[in-house]
């Protein structure tokens, strides 16, 4: 039997999942990174243990595994293997495909995160049999992958569908991008966490612990500090205006709101979804849908391997 593997290198944790060629799930897992932003060899070296630890789990061998999809952060170039720009990395234009593929000695495909969370929508989730739909994922970042005419539309260079760098704001509070009045440092955990700690004292995220912040925050806003609660709305207001952004563009039937945060955004959802509406044109239809999802952080690995699974199959079969 022959088998592959999805593995997603993320800020804080990574995933990874072990599938069979008929897409059953054999094992997955979660753990945590050891940084944020690092040089490309200990990305590598990350993505090997995260390997290694996934095959044992499976005690599936590496011999038996066709492909793995591989995705994280940033502009990434599918095509080509390369990764103009990681916040991941501390290099840019990593040649990341042939690293990987070197040092795991089997075929890797890469791709960004988001993407690849897509993917897993399109192959195994909601966005099954949907021709255009949009997934936008609010964790760290704040990523977005789309399919147009039942295909997954990754741009030419691997730019596309960063919603997170939209701007909203000239000369706005800064993103990780480097740039300034990026959607995402408006709606992300570090910038609820950067509100937080001006509004709340809160201490800085540096120790690497966005989530025990976030947690905080959430739990004061549910016992109705109104301070903890406006650093919700606003970054959900903004995050209404990036939606209704996506729906003026692309015009989805579905859009699928994902990543751990909805965990928490999820008391704030209906105040997003009515402003969101009053700031997209009426088209005298119907809406789109909206879905929330709130899966476990190895659903984006699981992307991967169906990344992989496409390119096993466009061997075999050739590409259409
Ligand atoms: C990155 C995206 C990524 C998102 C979620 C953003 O900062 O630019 O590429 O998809 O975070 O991880
Ligand atoms: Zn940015």
């Amino acid at each position: 039997a022959g088998y592959v593997v999805g593995l997603k290198l993320g800020d804080f944790s990574h995933s990874a999942v072990i599938v069979d060629f008929a897409g059953m799930q054999i094992a997955e897992l979660d753990c945590p990174s050891a940084a944020r932003k690092m040089e490309a060899d200990a990305l590598i070296d990350e993505a090997e243990a995260l390997w290694r630890a996934i095959l044992d789990k499976s005690a599936v061998l590496p011999k038996q595994v066709a492909a793995v999809g591989l995705g994280l952060a940033g502009m990434v170039d599918h095509d080509a293997g390369t990764v103009p720009w990681s916040p991941l990395l501390r290099e840019r234009g990593v040649d990341l495909r042939a690293l990987a593929s070197a040092r795991l000695g089997v075929p890797v495909h890469i791709d960004n995160d988001a993407n690849m969370l897509t993917l897993a929508e399109l192959w195994f989730g909601a966005g099954r049999g949907k021709s255009a739909f949009a997934v936008v994922t609010i964790e760290y970042g704040v990523g977005m992958g789309l399919v147009l005419d039942n295909r997954l539309y990754r741009g030419a260079l691997g730019l596309g569908m960063e919603l997170g760098h939209t701007k909203v704001q000239l000369d706005g509070a800064l993103c990780r991008c480097g740039n300034r009045g990026c959607l995402e440092a408006y709606v992300a955990d570090y910038a609820l966490v950067r509100e937080a700690r001006v509004a709340l004292d809160m201490p800085p995220d540096k120790a690497g612990h966005v989530g025990a912040l976030l947690e905080t925050l959430y739990d004061q806003a549910k016992a109705g500090n109104e301070q903890a609660r406006t650093i919700f709305r606003r970054a959900g207001r903004y995050l209404s205006l990036g939606l209704s952004n996506v729906v003026h563009l692309f015009d989805p039937e579905l859009i699928i709101l994902s990543g751990e945060r909805m965990r928490y955004d999820y008391l704030y959802a209906e105040d997003v979804l009515a402003e969101m509406k009053s700031l997209t044109l009426d088209n005298g239809r119907v809406a789109p849908q909206i879905d929330i999802h709130v899966w476990g952080g190895y659903v984006w690995a699981r992307g991967g391997a169906a990344l992989a699974l496409s390119a096993v199959t466009d061997t075999m079969f050739g590409e259409a």
